[in-house]
Formats: C-alpha cells, structure tokens, sequence
C-alpha cells in the first residue's frame, strides 16, 4: 500500500479526539509529502538535525514534534519552529528550552515522559522526579514563562505481552489524571502521548489522545 492509503486506513481506524503524529525519522522528505498531500500536518522526528533539515525545505504550515531523546545543547536549534516537544525527562533540559524560547521570543509547548516500561534503556521522569518539576514550575519566581507543560508521554516496554503494556499505560493515564487538576498559565495536562504502530490501539483503549505512528504509515526503517 502507499503511503497515502496506510494514512486513510489508520485515520479511519482513529477516534476523532486522538491526534495523530507521522514519525517520519529516517524517511526522504519525498516520502513526507506523500503524507503532506494527504493531508497530514504534524510531523515527529527523533533527531534535531534532521528534523531541521526538514523544516526547512518543506511547507511552513508543518507541526514538528520532536519525539526522541533530547540534549541540552541542541535545544537552539529547534527553539525557532519546534511545535511540541515530548521527551522532557529532566528539570536541566526545560529550563534550556526555556531559555532558548524566550530568545526566540516563543513559548513552547512540552510533554514530560514518564518512565512506565520495566526496561532499563527507556529514558524518563519517576512521578517524584515529576512532582519536583511540577512545583518548580509552579512557583513564579522561577520564571518558566517561556515553556508549558501541556501533557505527558510514555513508552512501554517493547513486548508482546498485551497485558504488560496495557499496565503499563494505564499506570500512566492514573498518572495523568492525578495531576490534570494542576493548572498555572505554564501547566496544564492535556495531551497524553502514548502509542506506538504496535500498540496504539491499545493505548487508546487506556486513555492516549495522541499516537505516534511511524512504521505502519512509512514502512519499516533500514
Ligand atoms: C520511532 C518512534 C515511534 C514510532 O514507532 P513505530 O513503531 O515506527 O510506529 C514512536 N515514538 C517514538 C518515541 C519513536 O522513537
């Protein structure tokens, strides 16, 4: 199938609620304006160079999401037109893209990721380490002016154990909604990202309203 038909089949199969991110990493940018003239809009990437490299020849009106593991001195890169970053694991890290928002005279929109899987090589907040950023950013004298917190994301564990990732997330989503009563003007839970081709489905079933869907759209990766 094309490109264009995976799209329509997965957006069929979407509830109209759940926002669908094209992870288009590793992909000729042919192939993302296959999905472009199909309508799609939001873009995630797991490198900041590529995805600015992208940025810049493609059409303005794009969404790029920066999907994967992010290092402090890359943030400037992406500051200028990064519309959502998901992979905020550590305080360091936000108070960068912060920084670099506020000289792009931007404010920025991020998820936490919380570490759900049982594997050791997935990166992630534990919910103290969440609690910590919850107050910091709380607190107005720290000045997070220039990002917001609109949700969270998580990963789970890659297996075929549909009961252990259905754990997984649903400790998640509980996660979620303990917290989605905090509001300041630079946190408000929202978003919840989590689900992958291999599990989006059941991600939606505990509560995802936004799936990150590479591999069944483009292909499988080299
Ligand atoms: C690559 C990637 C995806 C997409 O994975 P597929 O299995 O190809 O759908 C989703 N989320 C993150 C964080 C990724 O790195």
């Amino acid at each position: 199938m094309s490109i264009q038909d995976n799209l329509h089949s997965i957006k069929a199969k979407l509830p109209e609620n759940i926002t669908l991110v094209a992870v288009s990493k590793t992909k000729p940018v042919s192939d993302l304006m296959e999905a472009y003239e199909a309508g799609q809009r939001i873009f995630g990437e797991n490198k900041i160079q590529e995805m600015t490299e992208k940025w810049e020849v493609m059409p303005k009106d794009i969404q790029w999401h920066m999907i994967g593991h992010v290092q402090t001195n890359k943030v400037k890169y992406m500051a200028p037109f990064v519309s959502l970053i998901h992979g905020v694991d550590s305080l360091k890290l936000l108070q960068e893209i912060n920084k670099q928002a506020q000289k792009n005279n931007r404010i920025i929109d991020c998820l936490l990721q919380v570490y759900i899987a049982e594997e050791e090589s997935k990166f992630g907040l534990d919910e103290k380490e969440l609690n910590e950023i919850f107050e910091f950013v709380q607190d107005a004298k720290n000045e997070m002016n220039h990002i917001r917190i609109v949700g969270l994301m998580g990963m789970a564990t890659f297996t075929n154990n549909q009961i252990q990732v259905k754990k997984e997330f649903s400790r998640l989503k509980t996660i979620f909604d303990k917290y989605s009563q905090l509001e300041t003007s630079n946190l408000k839970l929202q978003t919840l990202s989590m689900g992958m081709s291999g599990d989006y489905a059941l991600a939606i079933e505990c509560g995802s309203t936004m799936v990150r869907i590479g591999s069944s759209i483009f292909g499988n990766r080299n």
